[in-house]
């Protein structure tokens, strides 16, 4: 998709199920033709897709959120199938050309892929030439939840492969709400599901995208005012998210989920009772 003279992907590393026990298992999309998203979302583990963004304007490659890092560990099982790697490959990239990477929140389903274990049991950077932009509150409070645990629902933090981006001087830890990367390309401090949990807001020539990271995970999303038990501070979240959509509705923007199953992305419209739904375009 072209958001003015940026080329954005959505970067596939697949459908998981994630249990309550922190297993993930990589699930056959077969299964999931079947049933429905709320189908899926209803029962005990949770089906999800990963679906990392790829933001390319001929001089810059830009990576948001970073996935499981499915595939990337030297002793993987799982490195011919769908990863960061042979996806940037799809589109004649390799980890190297990454210039700039952002990490919506630190959890470990957005930013496991940052690094990998090379043959030698050593933790290894994955884009060796970018630097990792988030946000320093989100930082600390990843620090924090290492020792203290706040008690939500969903994915934790694994800091321990992210000390390397801190120890190779990767990290650049913005204090700004709002933050622009490169001209067009902005980074939003919402908050909510996580203290320093960020957006990406894309624009040029007209035309606007976002990327709403787990303020807004999938479509089913768009009119639930908080993740439930997922989200640190639902109130922030709702806050939030009522902010950022209401605008995105404004601008005619196109937003990109990360946890999609079926549908990965879509302009706002509205319907007869005055809910956010996704327009119908194909
Ligand atoms: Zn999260």
């Amino acid at each position: 998709m072209n958001i003015g003279r940026f080329e954005v992907e959505q970067l596939s590393e697949g459908i998981f199920e994630i249990f309550e026990d922190g297993d993930i298992r990589k699930t056959d999309p077969d299964h999931i033709e079947d049933s429905s998203e709320d189908e899926l979302l209803r029962s005990s583990s949770s089906f999800v897709g990963i679906d990392p963004v790829l933001i390319r304007d001929g001089k810059h490659n830009i990576l948001i959120d970073t996935g499981l890092g499915w595939g990337l560990d030297h002793r993987s099982h799982f490195e011919n199938t769908s990863n960061l790697k042979t996806n940037l490959d799809i589109f004649g990239l390799s980890p190297d050309d990454i210039t700039h990477v952002v990490l919506s929140h630190l959890h470990f389903d957005h930013s496991a892929g940052s690094t990998y274990v090379d043959g030698e049991s050593r933790t290894q950077v994955t884009m060796p030439y970018a630097n990792y932009f988030i946000q320093k509150k989100e930082w600390y409070f990843a620090l924090e939840q290492m020792e203290h645990p706040t008690d939500v629902i969903g994915a934790g933090y694994n800091l321990d492969e992210l000390y390397k981006l801190m120890a190779e001087e990767k990290l650049v830890m913005i204090t700004d709400a709002s933050f622009e990367l490169i001209p067009g390309i902005k980074l939003i401090r919402t908050g909510g599901h996580t203290p320093g949990h960020q957006i990406v807001k894309i624009e040029d020539q007209g035309e606007t995208a976002y990327y709403l990271g787990d303020l807004v995970p999938t479509e089913f999303h768009l009119n639930q005012y908080s993740m439930r038990k997922m989200d640190i501070d639902p109130l922030q979240a709702k806050k939030a998210k009522t902010l950022i959509l209401r605008q995105a509705l404004e601008e005619n923007a196109y937003l990109l989920f990360y946890h999609s199953i079926h549908t990965k992305s879509g302009r706002l419209d509205k319907d007869k009772d005055r809910n956010l739904v996704l327009r119908k375009e194909r």
